[in-house]
């Protein structure tokens, strides 16, 4: 958390700022910038110039100016807020209330908006010119040819090549689960050993995952996630569910019609 569909809902908000002009730069946490550049850098990059245009690659947001691009990283809990009003009202696992002592960074615009990172754990970060080549295809627009690719001979689990941001981009630990259990397919199964159709199928569960989730307004509104939990069972068919831990993650599965 964010996942790509959190990081696009923030994207639609951060779109307000197309076309105008940064107007200020606040950064309120040193440990924020990443990257080569410093905060002297950062501003002369973007201070007086126009958004060109704003993007997002996996959970990346990026505001394209003429001849640099800002990234913004949200990491466990960062969120985006425009004007004082948080692009989404919750995030799992993380404090919802907006406290102006978790604001990292903080951009005006020259038409009054002001969008602000308010990042509680502090993980996510800004880079100037982040290296986009080293993110995978997008999950949004994933196609069976881009996961063949990623998964054809590795020896990896399914679920740690679907968590690896530079095999495919945007899918975490929510997402991640509910799409194998969409899919029934185990978390532990070895990727290189998806039969093609499994792996056409897979790619078309990605992308209508995303879309529905999207819809419902985040990737905590899957149909597995009030059944993660203690005693939770399987939406299908009401048999228990597993948790254990996956690539290093908590997972939840369904040995039943997981396979
Ligand atoms: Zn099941």
């Amino acid at each position: 958390m964010p996942e790509a569909i959190e990081v696009e809902i923030y994207k639609k908000i951060a779109e307000r700022a197309s076309g105008q002009k940064v107007a200020g730069v606040v950064i309120l946490d040193d440990n924020y910038l990443r990257g080569e550049g410093t905060e002297k850098y950062l501003k002369n990059e973007i201070i007086d110039k126009q958004v060109q245009q704003v993007r997002r690659h996996g959970k990346l947001l990026l505001l394209d100016f003429d001849s640099s691009t800002l990234g913004i990283r949200f990491g466990m809990t960062g969120r985006l807020v425009a004007n004082g009003v948080p692009a989404i009202e919750a995030l799992l696992y993380t404090t919802n209330l907006l406290d102006s002592k978790h604001e990292r960074f903080v951009l005006h615009f020259a038409n009054g908006l002001v969008l602000c990172v308010s990042d509680p754990r502090r993980f996510g970060n800004v880079e100037v010119n982040p290296d986009e080549k080293k993110l995978g295809p997008d999950a949004y627009t994933i196609t069976s040819a881009d996961l063949a690719r990623v998964l054809t001979s590795s020896r990896a689990t399914i679920k740690s090549q679907l968590l690896n941001q530079t095999k495919i981009a945007g899918i975490g630990n929510l997402l991640c689960d509910e799409i194998l259990w969409r899919s029934g397919i185990s978390p532990k199964k070895e990727a290189g050993l998806m039969s093609k159709k499994q792996v056409e199928s897979l790619a078309k569960v990605i992308r209508n995952t995303i879309e529905n989730l999207e819809e419902r307004g985040g990737s905590h509104l899957g149909d597995l996630q009030k059944n993660r939990q203690k005693n939770g069972v399987c939406p299908i068919e009401k048999s228990a569910l597993v948790r254990e831990s996956v690539s290093g993650r908590t997972t939840w599965w369904c040995p039943a019609h997981q396979v």
